[in-house]
């Protein structure tokens, strides 16, 4: 593990990509079967491949607990070293370091511990993530922590937080991948797009079998993202001149896998959510075909869908009530399939074929044919509403539909597109207009006022500035979630807590809120240099990763706009089709 960080250390001091592939190309070629594939995830970024379902369970305080323990030193001082660094590899390899130098000082002696190899920080991961209860994971870790030198456990540590931040995106790693084994960048991007898997298609790419990377059913699939977009001219330039309109609608992404009597839902941060819409589940078993659908999962009742805020009574429950299943009915709306079970030639259960290079129109057509039990007809499946559209003007008309039908905008697409995984690519753009959000990380939380007293409702959130990889504050918000949501968050920001400044405290960086506000200026108030009016949590987005929030180039991009004037953003026709549907 330490020559993996020596290495991961060299990456990071360079910004030349060339020489980042090279170095990672030389050290992957000396690794055997067994090593490749953990430290092609661990350079991934992740302590567990993302396919692969599991999390270590592991907060920032268990961390800076194991860690405390550890250095014998003041409780602050990793804190103190967060605060410098605002990165806790960083600041945990300096707390390490600040109490060698102490026990260096005292004469004492270095402790005598085996340093780590790679499987060893894997097989801790994995048990980190099996034992319950966060003492018992905090053990494993202090364990693990007691055999690093301090830049190890820098690494150690950023890997397991999700935040490696050595300038390493996944293409830079695909393209080391192509280089070490001598094999096409093409090829590698497929093979990594179908497993989700870097150390399977590093294995793959070492062994040259990358051509047989298969969609594996019931391993979530990375999801196709779409690129916002706002102006109607702009999207038929791109994607025109005939473009395909659907419906934005707002509620859960979920990719459901079906083969025999097995069905299974992924939710798009690639967790399984099976348990929590068994009407879906139910309703899929009876169907006859093997393969794989990509679409949302709304409230609907009496033929009509229900707001998000319906929904959410929903989510993050293991599996709802008879009571909240009748009060929410849930639907599966599909817009894509990505495999399908092709014909057995001999017999056996069919192996299902990606259709993922196959364009829209076909994927669609075949989806279409499925014959999915539709909603309005008893059964829990619908498909996305699609037209097609050839001009600016009839793009608007369709987002005034959209909007009336009380979807959230549109999703425009490509026809002759491919189906990218994990992509935000061009192929689909989506058409919002509302007013925008920022979707952004809670940094730190305040103590309340008045109805609010006692509990941690004010959230200071930020956005990633990109040149830097750092967060920088953009605003401040206490309204927007209900009272539950607020006591229910208060315990977890509680037990997420890096440092207290009276009323303030800095908590682990890892709540996404999509953030909705009426102006954006420029300002020094925050390090962003923006800040927002009225900034209100539009809501908690417990599906969104931090890795997803938005930059300061987005920022920007809003800020821009907004320069504009509003008409740009709100159209009459679009204020009288809200207008419309919130009377009707
Ligand atoms: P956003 O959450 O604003 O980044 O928008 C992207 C999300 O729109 C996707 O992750 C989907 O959950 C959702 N979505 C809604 N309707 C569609 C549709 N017809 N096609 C694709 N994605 C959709």
């Amino acid at each position: 593990m330490r020559r993996w960080s020596e290495v991961a250390e060299r990456v990071s001091a360079t910004t030349r990509t060339s020489v980042k592939t090279h170095l990672l190309a030389e050290y992957l070629r000396t690794l055997d079967v067994e090593q490749l594939p953990v430290a092609a995830v661990f350079f991934a970024g992740r302590p567990f491949a993302e396919v692969d379902g599991r999390t270590t369970g592991l907060g920032w305080a268990a961390i800076s607990g194991a860690v405390g323990a550890l250095a014998d030193l003041p409780p602050d001082a990793l804190g103190d070293a967060y605060d410098r660094t605002s990165d806790l590899g960083l600041a945990v390899a300096d707390v390490l370091e600040q109490a060698a130098e102490v026990r260096r000082s005292a004469g004492l002696p270095e402790p005598e511990v085996t340093p780590p190899t790679l499987a060893d920080v894997a097989t801790a991961y994995a048990e980190i993530e099996t034992v319950a209860g966060s003492q018992a994971k905090a053990q494993r870790f202090s364990t693990l922590l007691g055999r690093c030198d301090p830049a190890t456990a820098c690494y150690v540590v950023k890997i397991l937080t999700g935040e490696l931040r050595i300038g390493l995106g996944e293409g830079l790693l695909e393209a080391a991948l192509a280089e070490t084994f001598e094999r096409p960048i093409a090829a590698v991007k497929r093979a990594g797009m179908l497993t989700g898997d870097l150390g399977r298609t590093a294995v793959l790419a070492r062994e040259d079998r990358l051509s047989s990377a298969e969609i594996a059913l019931f391993h979530p699939l990375k999801f196709m993202l779409a690129s916002p977009a706002e102006n109607a001219d702009e999207i038929i330039g791109r994607l025109g001149p005939t473009a395909w309109v659907e419906d934005k609608y707002d509620g859960i992404r979920a990719q459901l896998h079906r083969a025999g009597r097995e069905v299974r839902l992924f939710s798009r941060d690639l967790h399984d959510i099976t348990g929590q819409f068994p009407e879906v589940v139910a309703g899929a078993r009876e169907l006859a075909w093997t393969g794989i659908l990509d679409g949302e999962i709304l409230a609907y009742k009496d033929g009509t869908v229900m707001p998000f805020v319906a929904l959410q009574k929903r989510l993050g429950r293991k599996s709802p009530s008879a009571a909240i299943r009748a009060e929410v009915p849930v639907v599966y709306v599909a817009f894509d399939l990505l495999a399908l079970a092709g014909p057995a030639t001999d017999g056996s259960e069919p192996l299902a074929e990606a259709l993922l290079d196959r364009p829209l129109s076909e994927r669609r057509r075949r989806l279409e044919a499925l014959e999915l039990p539709l909603a309005d007809a008893g059964g829990s499946f619908a498909l996305s509403h699609l037209v097609s559209v050839g001009s600016a003007a009839e793009l608007e008309g369709a987002f005034e539909q959209a909007r009336l039908r009380r979807n959230e905008g549109l999703m425009v697409k490509d026809p002759s597109s491919a189906y990218s995984p994990g992509r935000r690519g061009l192929g689909w753009l989506k058409m919002k207009k509302a007013l925008a959000t920022l979707d952004c990380v809670v940094v730190g939380v305040e103590l309340g006022h008045g109805k609010r007293h006692g509990v941690l409702s004010d959230y200071t959130f930020a956005v990633r500035d990109e040149a830097s990889d750092r967060l920088v504050t953009i605003g401040k918000a206490y309204t927007g979630l209900t009272d539950a949501e607020i006591a229910e968050m208060t315990a977890w920001f509680e037990a997420h807590t890096l440092a207290r400044f009276g009323r303030y405290r800095t908590v682990e960086p890892t709540v996404v809120v999509e953030v909705a506000f009426d102006v954006i200026v420029r300002s020094s108030r925050h390090n962003s240099g923006f800040s927002l009016r009225f900034p209100r949590i539009a809501r908690l987005r417990p599906d969104k990763d931090v890795a997803e929030i938005d930059t300061t180039a987005s920022v920007e991009a809003v800020w821009s706009g907004l320069q504009h004037g509003p008409e740009q953003l709100v159209t009459a026709g679009h204020q009288r089709a809200l207008g419309e549907a919130a009377r009707g």
